[in-house]
Order: C-alpha cells, then structure tokens, then sequence
C-alpha cells in the first residue's frame, strides 16, 4: 500500500498528518488499553483530538463500518452459502461484540483523516520557554 495514501494511516494506526507517529498507544485493537490515544502525535506534534467532542462524528463511521460487515456476512452466509438465517444471527452477534474494539480504532482513524492531509515534511514544532 503506497504511503503517501490516507488509507496507510487508518490501516496502519498511524498519525493522519506525518504517517510517522502511532495514533492509538497500543498496537492491538484486543489490548485492554485500546481506546487510549496519544494526545498529540510522536512524530510531528499534530494534535489527535482537534476539539473536545471531535469524535462524535466517528460514531456514525463506526455505524457504517457495522452495517457494511454485516450486510457483506449477510451475503456471504446466507445468500451465497444457504446458511439458516437463525445461524447467522447467533453467528454475529457475538462477533460484533467482539469486532468493537476494532471498529472503534478504524472509525477515529478514519474520521481524524477526513479533515487532516497528509504532510510528509511537517515538524515537530518546538515551543521555547523564555
Ligand atoms: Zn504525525
């Protein structure tokens, strides 16, 4: 996947603006800490969270990740495979619950890299103290 794409950064868990720093503190969407965030990033100092409630929006991105995966299952399952639609349900349910950790991660990635561009030559900017 080339790097200069915004898609490297919500794939990658990495700062929409440098493509450098890590966006979520942990690696793994299955960690106990997976929600928590840098507040800035570790390479370039671009602020993750630009205002406080920023990411309500990643809310509905959340949403839209759900339903894709399940109407894309839905196809896949019981469509194609013939597999009982009570199956099915009993089948998602649970991964759902277990998808959310994951969908959390994608969602703010994603909704921070809607507004921020990419800038491969941003620096950290150092603030002095006089
Ligand atoms: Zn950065």
């Amino acid at each position: 996947m080339l790097k200069d794409s915004p898609l490297y950064s919500i794939a990658f868990n990495k700062c929409p603006r440098c493509h450098q720093g890590d966006f979520f503190v942990t690696k793994s969407a299955f960690s106990r800490r997976f929600d928590e965030m840098h507040t800035d990033c570790p390479h370039c100092g671009e602020p993750l969270t630009p205002e406080p409630g920023f990411y309500w929006g990643a809310m509905f991105v959340s949403y839209a990740f759900y339903t894709i995966y399940t109407l894309l299952t839905f196809f896949v399952f019981v469509q194609w495979l013939k597999v009982d639609l009570d199956y099915y349900l009993i089948g998602l349910t649970p991964t759902l619950v277990l998808l959310t950790p994951y969908f959390f991660r994608l969602a703010r990635r994603s909704w921070l890299t809607i507004f921020t561009s990419y800038d491969p030559n941003k620096q950290r900017v150092q603030i002095k103290n006089t």
